[in-house]
């Protein structure tokens, strides 16, 4: 008989009943130390005061309007945006897949009434963009596409990182180039600084639009407000959600001027995007992640807990390969299946999250603290201590 939840997830045994900062504690008592944070949401780490405080507040004001009237916590967390990035516009939605469905309709509205009528959009394999139509269509895999066409057309899939390809493919028809500059559930694949440049003059070069995906890589992961500041360059549209709520569903889309000329009154909505509650928590969430110096202890965090990555591959060859990522943002690529890694990671109270590609993620708290980062990797080595090693080779 089929569960009451529709069972598209394959849970794990564990019923967290509360957080405290970098924990959760499961219902039989036992405290997990979350290097997980929900897939990178709760930046600031679990019941932070800051973000509680201002949920309670906006709580007891009013949860909920619509955006027929103005929304002055949308307005404020709208202008922090603005002000700490390249966007001049920011529509709110209330997840990642969303963000992806604008970002597309936003790029083809843009091409809509200038000839010629650019629809196609180019994007990667190993991609995640959501599970909206959009979403699945810019991804293109067969894992998360089949069963569901007709699929929405106009993606063009070309292999991760190929500029060569990328050039090559970009013709009259194409709108935009869609973009992870780190891919997440692809398993943490960084592309190189220079390959982001690269695509931002090819864009530039054909008059076209730039898509970032930071849902994942945004808002501080990377020990910058968003992943792409570190190739000193900038998309013309961006996708954010995950971190920008710290838990509370919220998803933007950022905006140059140009890119979003087109999108005037009626041509798109939300009837939640942005409400009151989900803004307010917001503005605490992007007062925290934008100070610099909070960044800079998010970069010197990462230092540490990659060193001490570092050491742990070293002395467990036969368990994992490599560390990759950037900043808060790691995968440990393993020579055994990922899933034993984090089963057995669980027994060790570690909270991981599985990646494509064999990685294990490891997307802890910004807030981490030194102690935490040094108790997570003991965890991770009584954990490699108790996988069945990959036979030698
Ligand atoms: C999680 C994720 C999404 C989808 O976000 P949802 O809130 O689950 O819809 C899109 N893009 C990237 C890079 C993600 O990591």
């Amino acid at each position: 008989m089929i569960p009451a939840v529709l069972p598209t997830y394959n849970r794990a045994p564990l019923e967290f009943v509360k957080g405290e900062g970098s924990w959760l504690i499961e219902k039989d008592g036992r405290r997990f130390l979350d290097l997980g944070a929900g897939i990178a949401v709760n930046a600031l780490g679990h019941a932070h005061p800051a973000l509680v405080t201002a949920l309670t507040e906006q709580a007891n004001a009013v949860w909920h309007v619509s955006n027929l009237y103005r929304i002055p916590q949308q307005e404020a967390l709208a202008q922090k945006l603005v002000d700490t990035s390249f966007a001049d516009t920011v529509f709110f939605t209330n997840s990642g897949t969303e963000a992806c469905e604008l970002a597309v309709k936003m790029a083809r509205k843009h091409f809509s009434e200038t000839p010629p009528e650019r629809t196609e959009i180019i994007a990667f394999e190993g991609a995640f963009h959501g599970r909206s139509s959009a979403g699945i269509a810019a991804a293109g895999s067969e894992k998360m596409t089949k069963g569901f066409g007709p699929l929405l057309p106009g993606f063009k899939h070309l292999p991760w990182g190929d500029i060569d390809a990328v050039r090559a493919a970009i013709d009259t028809r194409t709108a935009a180039i869609m973009i992870e500059p780190i891919q997440g559930e692809g398993g943490i694949r960084p592309l190189p600084e220079a390959d982001l440049k690269a695509l931002r003059s090819l864009a530039d070069e054909a008059g076209i639009l730039l898509i970032f995906d930071e849902v994942q890589c945004g808002m501080g992961r990377t020990g910058r407000l968003f992943a792409h500041e570190w190739a000193g360059i900038a998309p013309d549209i961006m996708m954010v959600a995950k971190g920008i709520g710290g838990g509370f569903p919220l998803g933007a889309v950022l905006a140059t001027e140009r890119a979003a000329e087109q999108m005037t009154a009626g041509t798109h909505g939300s009837t939640y995007g942005g409400n009151p509650l989900a803004c307010a928590v917001g503005c605490a969430v992007m007062d925290h992640v934008a100070d610099p110096s909070f960044l800079d202890g998010v970069c010197r965090k990462a230092g540490l807990l990659r060193q001490k990555l570092e050491g742990l591959v070293a002395q467990h060859p036969d368990v994992f390969e490599e560390v990759r990522g950037t900043g808060l943002m790691l995968g440990l690529k393993c020579r055994v299946p990922n899933t034993d890694v984090v089963k057995a990671a669980y027994d060790a109270l570690l909270i991981t999250v599985p990646a494509a590609d064999n990685v294990v993620r490891l997307l802890p708290p910004l807030t981490i603290t030194d102690d935490e980062i040094a108790e997570a990797v003991s965890r991770l080595e009584t954990a490699a201590g108790h996988v069945e090693p990959a036979p030698q080779t």
